[in-house]
């Protein structure tokens, strides 16, 4: 591959080349891992566009709103990439998220570039492409990039560290609970927005955001916010209502922090995290190649027979691993 004129084609916006670069970072081949790491450095830091995290269970209306809030920030002007951290593509072999057919007017949009949640990896490894593809749209010159994720454990988690804000879409409760959600979600999230606030759903969506602002007023307040952040608001991604609203306050969360520093120390933040991740999980797959996994196979043997001890095992493992002997 031509590095430097891939990566002069992404900054470029040739969109062909876009999608040819995420489906390298997607790879698993140690060749293409070297390519993809060669022209992300290659394509430099330089462009930042507003990274949007966002998740919400099946059905609260998440392909719906994206689709709406894309074409709203579309039509202001703005490219939009739309990218999806689908955890159960790992067991189904398929995506659900990003459906372009979900996204019908967007998808046709020449401002908007929608990509599908890779089919293959383990979590931990979905979560790293996406935020390689995430450094690729930004690249290639997007404003705003959605990462779209279900609200289901790790993945939000994963989300959550590499966005510039995290979203919560939520359907409206029946009466005052407040769906079980978890504590660790609230304090992640920027905004809540209470969606399918249309209709009969109207007065149940009114009270889930009175009752998502009581609940935010509890936690503790965070330094990177200013005040009245975080914030639940209604909106309907059917009937547009709210969406210009949840742009504006989520421009004015940005615009704040960027100002006060805290939109750097978070980027730099989560560098420090992929960081640490990539090293990890880099660890783990040489154990899981040879030679290192034929002696951990023995060694294992070893402590099962009862012949060594298992701590005696580890710390030979270790010694080796240290050494640079079985693995690299
Ligand atoms: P996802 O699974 O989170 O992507 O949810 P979808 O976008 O597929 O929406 C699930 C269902 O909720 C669909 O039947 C949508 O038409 C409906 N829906 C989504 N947004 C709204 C809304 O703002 N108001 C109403 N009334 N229904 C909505």
């Amino acid at each position: 591959m031509d590095i430097a004129g891939t990566a002069a084609a992404i900054r470029g916006g040739d969109r062909r080349a876009l999608a040819r670069a995420i489906t390298l970072v997607e790879s698993g081949r140690a060749d293409h891992r070297a390519q993809a790491v060669a022209l992300l450095s290659a394509l430099g830091r330089d462009r930042q566009a507003l990274r949007l995290g966002l998740s919400g269970t099946p059905g609260v209306g998440k392909s719906t709103f994206i689709e709406a809030f894309g074409m709203l920030l579309v039509e202001a002007g703005l490219r939009v990439a739309v990218l999806a951290v689908d955890p159960s593509s790992a067991r189904s072999g398929g995506s659900i998220l990003g459906d372009k057919t979900r996204m019908e007017r967007l998808s046709r949009h020449p401002a908007a570039f929608i990509r599908p949640s890779p089919s293959q990896a383990q979590m931990g490894g979905v979560a790293r492409r996406t935020r390689e593809a995430v450094a690729l749209c930004e690249a290639a010159g997007f404003d705003v990039v959605l990462i779209e994720t279900v609200g289901v454990g790790q993945s939000e988690t994963m989300v959550a560290e590499m966005c510039d804000l995290f979203i919560l879409l939520m359907a409206p409760a029946g009466g005052d609970e407040l769906q079980g959600v978890k504590r660790g979600i609230m304090e992640m999230a920027d905004l809540i927005l209470v969606n399918k606030a249309d209709g009969d759903l109207l007065p149940a969506a009114t009270r889930t955001v009175a009752d998502y602002a009581g609940a935010l007023r509890l936690l503790r307040r965070r330094p990177q916010d200013p005040d009245g952040f975080p914030k639940a608001m209604p909106v309907s991604a059917v009937s547009g209502a709210g969406l210009a609203t949840a742009w504006a306050e989520m421009q004015t969360l940005a615009g704040w922090r960027r100002a006060h520093g805290h939109w750097d120390g978070r980027r730099a933040d989560q560098a420090g995290y992929w960081f640490t991740q990539e090293v990890r999980q880099g660890l783990l797959a040489v154990l899981d190649r040879e030679p290192a996994r034929g002696v951990m196979a023995r060694l294992a043997a070893e402590v099962g027979q009862g012949t060594r001890p298992p701590e005696a095992a580890a710390a030979e493992m270790l010694a080796l691993l240290g050494r640079g002997a079985p693995g690299a």
